[in-house]
């Protein structure tokens, strides 16, 4: 049985990932920053809520605590929970708002993953995915003829650069961990207020596929559904 953790899994695609990971066989953690909402989503997905606020350490250890007394180990740690950040036009954004953005976006991938990895260097085959985005591809944002050219989020876009750097460190200071970043592509949420292109059953399949791709698969790369991202 495949023991799994998603974090902001109560809505959008973590909820969706949750729901393809749990029919997939996995033992699904849905991790969530609000009880109340995790609550409701596990129990719509038959699965156990934890709560992880990503910016908060004493919650990410006691999730951590918690999955290490439940179950020992963790096979794949999925670090989905992010936020749009300011919205502002690039020169109105402070240095509050960047700090803001990425102890979420950043800040919050390497607290959920350093409490982790003694869980996830206990499990025979372990994976972690990191949902970054397009818009932290420097290729796909210089380059005018793609449509992430046009979207101009200083926070937003930086953060999910530094997350694949992120990924790759751990990647290569981890061999055993299969590490990759991800793009999920322009997909409906409440993130984006549903204007997203793609629905959440297409933007969840490049994450749902990383999450099974076991001890052969590649690491410290970026995904999309297509596959390798130029970045
Ligand atoms: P969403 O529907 O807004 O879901 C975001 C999730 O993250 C929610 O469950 C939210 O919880 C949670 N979250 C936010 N801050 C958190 C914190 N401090 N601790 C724990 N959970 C927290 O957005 P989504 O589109 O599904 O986004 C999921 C991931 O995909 C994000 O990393 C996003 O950047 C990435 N992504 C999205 C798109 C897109 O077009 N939608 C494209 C590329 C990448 P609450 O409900 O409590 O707020």
């Amino acid at each position: 049985m495949t023991t799994t953790l998603i974090t902001g899994a109560n809505k959008g695609l973590g909820f969706e990932t949750a729901r393809r990971l749990i029919e997939a066989g996995h033992t699904v953690y849905l991790g969530a920053r609000d009880a109340r909402r995790g609550r409701e989503a596990a129990a719509k997905l038959g699965t156990r809520f934890v709560q992880i606020d990503v910016t908060d350490e004493d919650s990410v250890k006691a999730a951590a605590e918690f999955i290490r007394e439940d179950a020992g180990h963790l096979d794949v740690l999925v670090n989905n929970a992010g936020i749009v950040g300011a919205g502002k036009p690039v020169g109105e954004v402070t240095g509050s708002d960047m700090q803001t953005t990425y102890d979420t976006n950043v800040f919050g991938v390497v607290r959920v993953t350093h409490a982790f990895l003694p869980l996830l260097q206990a499990s025979d085959a372990p994976v972690v995915v990191n949902v970054s985005s397009g818009l932290g591809s420097l290729a796909a944002t210089g380059d005018p003829g793609r449509v992430e050219f046009h979207v101009a989020l200083l926070d937003y876009n930086s953060s999910k650069t530094a997350l694949v750097m992120v990924t790759s460190q751990y990647a290569k200071a981890y061999p055993a961990i299969r590490f990759n970043a991800v793009d999920p592509g322009y997909t409906a949420t409440d993130l984006n207020g549903h204007q997203g292109t793609n629905s959440v059953e297409e933007g969840a399949e490049i994450i749902v596929r990383m999450a099974a791709i076991g001890a052969d698969g590649p690491t410290g790369g970026f995904f999309d559904k297509a596959g390798p991202v130029v970045w």
